[in-house]
């Protein structure tokens, strides 16, 4: 019996691993991830009509966006001629309203004096966020900047003090004041700017465009330029720019697109 049982389940897995991609990305993947894939470095990848950057040992990345559609669709034209189309389903995410009130007016309709300021440091995070380095961060696990209480999940619909705004962009984690920020992955600090609205703010490079955003610190310690590994201090938490409270917000880009920072860590 334990034999029958045994050749049952190396069919399944047999066929399970028959199914998988031989790009070694996971056979189904998430709104708002990111996906590591492997091939000839001679070879070409086009993911939505575009070219991504191979490392030259063959490494690429991907990212989907919050409400990306129901397949991805990734073409690798072969060096030796002929191409390959993957077509990977993604699970849509089902995503939460969250309502916050109690914000100073001020942060959630500016005075137009501050309109240009905002506009500016936006500008800046947009910026450094299409900066497409060669390092190779992206490949590495991550781990947690900072353990606390989840106050805030990825793409939540936000209805602030009473009026609808953009899906939030990031994970909010709430440790207290003054919590120790550690980078989660290693990578290049490309911005450190004070923000209206994200107040002390970080960027992190961590190459082939993922980058990740830390907000409303308290104080940043990793400065503009410095190299950072990972587990290296970076910041303490605080309730800079538009919060209601101490807390981290976390952002994982992939060039402009916006990824949930918490699905390579199992929070969605
Ligand atoms: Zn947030």
């Amino acid at each position: 019996m334990k034999l029958i049982f045994g050749v049952i389940a190396f069919l399944i897995t047999s066929i399970h691993a028959y199914a998988d991609n031989d790009l070694g990305m996971p056979d189904t993947l998430k709104q708002g991830g990111y996906y590591v894939g492997k091939i000839n470095p001679k070879d070409k990848v086009t993911f939505h009509g575009k070219r991504v950057k191979v490392s030259e040992d063959g490494y690429f990345v991907i990212g989907l966006g919050w409400k990306y559609k129901s397949q991805a669709n990734i073409r690798v034209d072969h060096m030796a001629g002929g191409h390959t189309m993957y077509h990977i389903p993604v699970k849509e995410h089902d995503y939460d309203v969250e309502e916050i009130s109690g914000l100073p007016s001020k942060y959630v309709a500016p005075p137009k004096a501050v309109q240009e300021r905002i506009a500016k440091d936006a500008a800046d995070v947009r910026r450094v966020r299409t900066i497409d380095s060669d390092l190779q961060n992206f490949r590495d696990d991550m781990i947690w900047p900072v353990k606390g209480r989840i106050s805030g999940r990825f793409g939540n619909h936000r209805i602030l003090n009473g009026e609808p705004r953009s899906p939030h962009t990031g994970l909010d984690i709430a440790p207290g004041q003054g919590a120790l920020i550690v980078a989660p992955l290693g990578g290049k600090v490309t911005l450190v700017s004070d923000q209206y609205l994200t107040g002390n703010t970080m960027v992190i490079d961590h190459g082939h465009g993922i980058s990740s955003v830390y907000a409303h610190m308290e104080k940043a310690i990793a400065k503009e330029g410095q190299m950072v590994a990972k587990g290296d201090p970076i910041g303490t938490v605080g309730m800079s720019g538009r919060a209601t409270g101490p807390h981290l917000h976390w952002g994982m880009n992939w060039y402009g697109e916006r990824l949930n920072a918490g699905i390579a860590l199992g929070i969605e």
